[in-house]
């Protein structure tokens, strides 16, 4: 089958939003086990990722430079510093990581913290 570059374009779009979302609510003062579930998260995403050549490359990313998990402005820090890679592969204009503050919000409000079950 074909490459179809717009649906590839759209779920990228699709999983960064979801992905810098999903981080920017991780805790500031993550427990060792919300610091592994998180590792183990991209670990896991780099291998299920269906665009097959993306999830090379974020594999070969992640050898290089292992999820930061110490606190949510690492892990932050961290996915932008990641997400600019691709940008600067894909030619496209990189984002200024000491900006991303409140960009990703997901709308839920204060619902219940992550240690409520
Ligand atoms: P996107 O890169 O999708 O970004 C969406 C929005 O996020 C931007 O408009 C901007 O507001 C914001 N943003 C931009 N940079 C950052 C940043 N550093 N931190 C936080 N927010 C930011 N496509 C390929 O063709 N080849 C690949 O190898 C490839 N690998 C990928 C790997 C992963 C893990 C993912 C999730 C996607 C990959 N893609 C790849 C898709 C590609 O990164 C883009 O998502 C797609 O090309 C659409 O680009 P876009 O210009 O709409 O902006």
């Amino acid at each position: 089958k074909l490459e179809n570059a717009t649906l590839k374009a759209e779920l990228g779009r699709a999983t960064w939003k979801f992905l810098h979302t999903m981080v920017a609510r991780f805790p500031d003062k993550p427990t060792d086990s919300d610091r592994k579930t998180l590792e183990s998260f991209f670990l896991l995403f780099g291998r299920l990722y269906p665009c097959g050549d993306c999830a090379r490359h974020f594999r070969g990313m992640l050898d290089k430079y292992p999820p930061q998990t110490s606190s949510r402005n690492a892990a932050a820090g961290w996915l932008c510093a990641l997400h600019n890679m691709v940008n600067k592969r894909l030619e496209k204009p990189t984002f200024d990581c000491t900006k991303i503050g409140d960009f990703y919000d997901c709308g839920c409000g204060d619902d219940k913290k992550e240690t409520d079950k």
